[in-house]
């Protein structure tokens, strides 16, 4: 009863906060970015859904109980070859070398994927490579500037190793205010781009919502990237639901030989603003790429479904659809020359609840430990604000 109480006045809370935010953000505001499609309103209605999945899931495996396998990077490592290459360092975070020049997406680096580091989404894994062990860098292109995209202490450690920085509109205020020197900035609009050296860089949409507070929403612009070396072309689709702009990406930018596609953190309730698997999927044919690298998992829970479901779910799609799938391990390279590195690493880690070993029964029963501890920094993510 204590507890009903408790979710009545947390709920009775949510809603006057969501008021006041509306209100003061309609009087002191400037005219937030818009999606071309669809509108994600964050209103009463369909927050209210949302709490009630948050409290009535049953998780099995919100993380996983066993270490993550990763791949340990160095900067010797890299340097053994000067080949097209990518190498995922977690979640959305992504190192990539074309024309022997490095690039890195949305890096992520601490510890969690909060405002506060003693609470919210905790990663899985360490990063292959320390920010202190990377490359000279580039550019690093940032999506968006929710909490799991743009890390303001990786921002902060990697502004004298990055030649520039390049983010939607208004994403460039954050890292001047952080330190970045303003002439290393560039922010772009979508189907704006900028060339480096032969390195072309193009900002596409997506169909997404920003904010890192209460007070700030859809005051940045988000984006999906096309990212153009001389010899290979990629796509990264950034956050974003299913839309008809990746079918103009790919009519405009296609073919890619690989695309990035976000494919976790999904659920029926919030797809308007991230993909399904089904989706992903679609989104990858849509841009006409040749490989498909499923982004935006295996290191933050940040919805409802296991931590392995994404890998499942789209290796399954993959098949019956005839695409080509690249699943590396953390710090894995895919060789764009052949970018084939399906690895299926999760499924030694992935735990059956319902097994009668002992040894299993006792991850199951960390697992529920975890899921205690996942439930209670839900609260504080519920509509998935900030991800
Ligand atoms: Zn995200
Ligand atoms: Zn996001």
């Amino acid at each position: 009863m204590k507890i009903l109480a408790g979710v009545i006045v947390g709920f009775v809370m949510l809603v006057a906060i969501v008021w006041l935010t509306k209100t003061w953000s309609a009087a002191n505001k400037s005219k937030p970015f818009t999606n071309s499609e669809k509108a994600y309103q964050t209103g009463l209605s369909s927050l209210w859904p949302i709490a009630k999945a948050y409290w009535n899931t049953q998780r099995q495996a919100p993380a996983p109980v066993n270490a993550v396998p990763l791949m340990t990077l160095t900067q010797d490592i890299l340097s053994q070859t000067h080949d097209d290459a990518i190498y995922r360092l977690g979640h959305s975070t992504i190192l990539m070398r074309l024309d022997g020049e490095y690039v890195l997406i949305d890096p992520v680096f601490s510890e969690r994927a909060s405002p506060v580091q003693w609470a919210g989404p905790k990663r899985f894994h360490e990063s292959p490579i320390s920010i202190a062990d990377l490359p000279a860098i580039k550019a690093v292109i940032i999506s968006h500037d929710h909490y799991d995209h743009l890390d303001k202490a990786a921002i902060e450690q990697l502004a004298d190793k990055v030649q520039h920085f390049i983010t939607p509109l208004k994403v460039g205020e954050y890292l001047t205010a952080w330190g970045v020197d303003p002439i290393q900035v560039t922010e772009l609009e979508w189907w704006q781009s900028v060339e480096l050296n032969g390195l072309t860089i193009i900002a596409t949409p997506a169909q997404h919502f920003s904010g890192r507070g209460l007070l700030d929403r859809d005051q940045t612009l988000w984006a999906s990237w096309v990212i153009q070396g001389l010899q290979h072309k990629i796509f990264y689709s950034g956050d974003s639901g299913y839309f008809g702009g990746f079918k103009d990406i790919g009519e405009r930018y296609g073919p890619f030989d690989v695309s990035m596609i976000e494919t976790g953190a999904y659920n029926e309730l919030w797809s308007d603003i991230h993909m399904l698997p089904e989706q992903s999927l679609q989104a990858h044919i849509d841009v006409n790429a040749k490989v498909m690298i499923p982004v935006h998992n295996g290191t933050f829970d940040l919805a409802l479904h296991d931590w392995f479901e994404p890998f499942e779910r789209i290796n399954k799609l993959a098949k019956q659809h005839h695409v080509t799938l690249a699943t590396p391990k953390f710090g894995q390279a895919v060789m764009l020359a052949n970018p084939q590195a399906n690895e299926l690493w999760w499924r030694d880690i992935m735990i059956n609840p319902a097994t009668d070993d002992v040894e299993q029964q006792d991850n199951v029963r960390k697992m529920d430990e975890l899921n205690e501890v996942v439930t209670d920094h839900k609260i504080a993510y519920v509509g998935n604000s900030f991800t």
